[in-house]
């Protein structure tokens, strides 16, 4: 046996986890013998490592790039942030965006995800540069992390420079895993819809799952997650596609937003709703301030899949960001909300295995035959884990022990 992991509390009881070959090989209350490699969970809670199935990679910790270029920057003012970040990108490196992007998976790492789906921004400012550090930041971590890929048009693909369909097709023929797309930018439903059809025909061409942002607005009018929705099952695409946001679902009136749920049922799209950033980033122009994400409660009562990932770390969407999804995951626990009792445990699915199976992780999970990607939590459930934000005592990805972690204070009081 390489590992023993031994109590570990896994659904409500204390188990050894027999690690061989990076695969959980034997689940007993007590294992006998030694492995090369003893832990003790000690009582803890142990999940599946965490998946984040939605980060923008390329442009974490843009801010030291762009104050490098413009010592007095101005982030209060968003057209100005959005320019700041078209500047950043024109500078790209493969080099650059790898030391950045790679800065950030550490994190995740020491936070306890092993799963990634990475966006680069494809488009006239970055190029393929994006695309080909967050390529060579997926080859350096094979198999020790699942790393995706995907390519995402950021400014739009018809209200953008016209290379940018071009480059996605290039995209695609370098290894891209998967396609994104950002229809609800475009400047007309006309465009909107040829920016959905472009999208899925490269993913079908490609046989790649396709993965939107949709209406990330608080603009009504705001349509394209039910234009996704509707392409998709006239395609018979159920399973291939996933979407992020839908905020404007939040603005329509409830019997529209009851008939744009349904065809989200349909359509097999799981939604990420990366709440704690439309907190900052959509428009709060009246009061009360709405809180901008979409309707998480009600997707989830139709049987919508809903996940939540990190999505922006220090970029012009977020300022913030630990790449923990610990922390996002109590993000969603205020916002959905999904605070009290047995409901939280939502948010622990939503960051492991509904984005596991949004992203296609094959061997995901806690039972015997399962890839050996685990996580132990220093707290007795997840009530505690998220309430306390506990320490992530142990990350094994692929039967590896990768990260240790132990958090002390000494408090002098009487
Ligand atoms: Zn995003």
């Amino acid at each position: 046996m390489d590992v023993i992991l031994r109590n570990a509390l896994i659904n409500g009881g204390l188990t050894d986890v027999g690690i061989e070959d990076g695969v959980i090989s034997q689940l007993e209350p007590k294992l006998e013998g030694r492995a090369k490699l003893e832990l003790d969970a000690g009582g803890c809670l142990t999940v599946p490592a965490f998946v984040n199935g939605h980060l923008h990679a390329c442009k974490s910790d843009w801010r030291s790039s762009l104050l490098a270029l413009e010592p007095n920057f101005d982030f209060t003012d968003m057209s100005a942030r959005f320019a700041g970040i078209a500047r950043v990108k024109r500078q790209y490196t493969a080099a650059d965006v790898l030391a950045r992007a790679e800065t950030t998976v550490r994190l995740a790492v020491r936070h306890g995800t092993c799963a990634m789906r990475l966006f680069a921004d494809v488009d006239a400012d970055a190029g393929l540069q994006a695309l080909e550090g967050l390529l060579q930041l997926k080859t350096k971590y094979a198999g020790t992390l699942e790393l995706q890929v995907a390519a995402f048009p950021q400014n739009g693909v018809f209200s953008a420079a016209d290379s940018t369909t071009e480059l996605m097709t290039q995209a695609l023929d370098m290894g891209t895993d998967v396609v994104g797309g950002i229809p609800w930018l475009e400047p007309t439903v006309d465009a909107q819809l040829a920016h959905i059809d472009l999208v899925l025909e490269l993913a079908r061409r490609y046989n790649k799952p396709a993965h939107f942002v949709l209406d990330d607005t608080d603009d009504p009018t705001s349509r394209t997650a039910e234009l996704v929705a509707a392409r998709v099952i006239e395609l018979g695409m159920q399973g291939m596609v996933s979407g992020t946001q839908a905020n404007a679902l939040a603005y329509y009136d409830d019997a529209h937003a009851e008939r744009v749920i349904r065809l989200l049922k349909s359509s097999g799209m799981t939604i990420f709703s990366n709440a704690h950033v439309a907190l900052v980033t959509t428009a709060q122009r009246h009061q009360p301030a709405p809180r901008g994400h979409t309707r998480i409660l009600e997707l989830l009562r139709a049987g919508v899949p809903v996940a939540t990932a990190q999505d922006d770390i220090d970029n012009p969407y977020y300022p913030f960001g630990r790449n923990d999804l610990l922390e996002v995951a109590q993000y969603m626990a205020h916002l959905a909300p999904l605070a009290w009792g047995a409901q939280l445990n939502q948010t622990l699915a939503m960051v492991t295995h509904v984005p596991a199976k949004a992203i296609g992780l094959e061997g995901y999970g806690l039972s015997v035959g399962c890839k050996a990607n685990l996580l132990v939590l220093n707290a007795p459930n997840w009530f505690e884990a998220i309430k306390l934000q506990c320490e992530k005592t142990f990350v094994i990805a692929h039967g590896k022990l990768i990260s240790s972690s132990q958090r002390s204070t000494t408090l002098n009081l009487p």
